[in-house]
Formats: structure tokens, sequence, C-alpha cells
């Protein structure tokens, strides 16, 4: 058993894996849950993917990386999830050890069945 690295309390296994393998998030909650896995195992490429591709444009991979890297992430709290927003804390540590915690409320969109992230705003 292993703890997911999204603050479920569910394994791993049943958790993001099978989202970070290809299986699409049936919700916006569960897609927001597997991108902060996947920021935690520095899986770029899987948030390219679940980037809508209208938006994808305005997200590099190389900065995502970089940020991915840098951070040693320690939490994620999510605070609401209504319709197809997410409003959440992921707590991390920066490159120089400080405690940051990042507010945003995420926008999703469904497209053939399938969620994307769209967009984040700060949130308070
Ligand atoms: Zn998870």
């Amino acid at each position: 058993m292993s703890f997911c690295p999204c603050c479920s309390e569910l394994d791993f296994s049943t958790c993001c894996a099978p989202y970070l393998n290809g299986t699409p998030a049936p919700t916006p909650e569960t897609l927001m849950r597997s991108r902060y896995t996947a920021y935690t195992l520095c899986n770029v490429s899987y948030l390219i993917r679940t980037t809508h591709p209208k938006t994808r444009k305005n997200y590099s991979a190389r900065s995502i990386e970089q940020w991915a890297k840098e951070s040693n992430w320690l939490k994620l709290e999510i605070r609401e999830a209504i319709g197809n927003t997410v409003t959440f804390y992921a707590w991390f540590s920066d490159k120089s050890g400080q405690l940051q915690v990042h507010k945003e409320r995420s926008t999703f969109r469904q497209e053939k069945g399938i969620w994307y992230f769209v967009e984040g705003t700060e949130a308070s």
C-alpha cells in the first residue's frame, strides 16, 4: 500500500495511477487531483495532455517541468469542487526551502466525454 500523493488517503494504484496511465478522469476533481499527483511525479506529458487544446499553447512544458522539479510538493487540499471548477490549495517548499501555498481556482471543460484543464486563476 502506498498512499496517493494527492492526499486522498487512498492507495495510489486505485486513486490517480489509472488516470496517469490513460483512463480518462471522470470528474474535474479527479482530474485536478491526478494533475497534482503528476506535478509530484514530474509527469509533464500528462500535464500537457490534460490541458485543453485551446489553452495548451499558454503553458510551456519547460516551465511546468521547472516548477515541478524545483518544488517539494507537500500537500493538496481541495477547498471546493462545483460544476466545472475546482478550488484548491497546494503546499510546497520552493527551491530555497521556503514554504509556499499555491491557491488556485481551476476551470475544466469536457470534450467528447474527456475532461480537460482549461485555465487557473488565483483563489483566496
Ligand atoms: Zn490520487
